[in-house]
């Protein structure tokens, strides 16, 4: 069989929950929307059921797909619905929505529901992407309440910077939040990772990490209490030739390298059909056997080569981490020119194997 595979460590993924809690002193909402991030949904929120207040997903779909498998904690769908008939599937399998835009308030207007739908207004504080604009905000909140179609409205919104730890963008989303919610009492929810991790004086009833669930810093630059996450995915594969190559020779499609020695070249059994980023360049760093070692070459669909000129000890068969707790997947990311967030939702072809159940 294939050697390529993800080990999922579901035990670090407990951990980073915790985390998340701990910081923020609030109930959190495990956003395992996209897979969880390449991790698998269904395998994670059985992980956090007994301990998580609640899930977050993108859709309906995700989100039935965690009802299916038995998960019966709050699950917000973070874009709510994207069709108004989706509004009687909400209420029956007794989802909390989201509610960024004019239209979907004028849906639950119209609508004939059972029971009533608890709604997250969101605010559009700065992002621009979704949610409604401070001067709507109230007015969206009181035909919320007089539909008679609601239980519970928390208000919310998303910062666009928060992983710039000295940009002074965020805060400026907060006093938009602030000057907007006047006089509203409801629960309010503003954080995700960076946020949770970097800006301890934004705080509210609820957070939303994602990211940091998985253990990959959210951040560009060292930052202590991202140190404290733990990698919940290693990806790994093994050594399945091993040549020697003189000084001049290239290696790989296009001659993207060129030895500048004799070099002893292995072949790992990973490749961008997998995930793994095309561009990551040479130097970008793996671990073999317990040692630190570079990529060289062009990555390939389902090869790439490493170098293994300084470590005369390993060879075939040997075992090669991609990204886990020894090569941080941001790390990888940095140098790809992406983000973690990428690598992990990009993850394909590869089986995942859980352990810490
Ligand atoms: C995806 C998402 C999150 C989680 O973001 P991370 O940066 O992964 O923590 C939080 N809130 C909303 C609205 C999201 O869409």
């Amino acid at each position: 069989m294939r050697p390529a595979r993800a080990l999922i460590d579901l035990e670090a993924l407990r951990h980073n929950y915790r985390l998340a809690r701990e910081l923020s002193s609030a109930r959190a909402l495990a956003v395992i929307k996209a897979d969880a991030y390449g991790h698998g949904a269904v395998r994670c929120a059985q992980a956090l059921h007994d301990e998580a207040d609640g899930f977050a997903v993108a859709c309906i779909e995700e989100a039935l797909e965690l009802r299916a498998a038995g998960i019966g904690r709050p699950i917000l769908l973070l874009e709510g619905f994207f069709e108004a008939d989706e509004l009687p599937l909400i209420v029956q399998h007794d989802f909390w929505c989201v509610v960024h835009s004019l239209w979907q308030l004028e849906a639950i207007e119209r609508a004939r529901l059972d029971r009533p739908v608890r709604v997250w207004l969101k605010l559009d504080s700065g992002m621009h992407r979704v949610g409604l604009a401070p001067a709507q905000f109230q007015d969206a909140w009181q035909r919320l309440q007089a539909s008679g179609k609601v239980d519970q409205i928390v208000l919310m919104s998303h910062f666009a910077r928060a992983d710039e730890l000295d940009c002074p963008y965020s805060n400026e989303q907060v006093v938009v939040f602030e000057k907007a919610r006047q006089g509203l009492s409801a629960e309010i929810s503003l954080c995700n990772s960076p946020a949770i991790l970097g800006w301890p004086q934004v705080r509210g009833d609820w957070v939303r990490p994602g990211i940091m669930l998985y253990g990959a810093t959210p951040f560009a630059v060292q930052q202590p209490q991202a140190a404290r996450l733990r990698p919940v995915m290693t990806l790994e594969s093994k050594i399945i030739a091993v040549r020697e190559v003189a000084a001049g020779e290239p290696v790989g499609y296009g001659a993207s390298f060129v030895a500048q020695r004799p070099t002893r070249v292995g072949v790992v059994a990973m490749g961008y059909a997998d995930g793994y980023p095309r561009h990551a360049p040479s130097g970008t760093p793996v671990f073999i056997d317990g040692q630190p070692a570079q990529l060289i070459g062009r990555v390939s669909m389902d090869m790439l080569t490493v170098d293994l000129t300084g470590l005369p000890q390993s060879g075939l068969g040997s075992r090669v981490e991609l990204w886990g707790n020894n090569v941080r997947a941001s790390d990888v990311a940095q140098r790809a020119e992406t983000i973690a967030y990428e690598l992990f939702c990009n993850l394909r072809r590869v089986e995942r194997h859980y352990s810490a159940v």
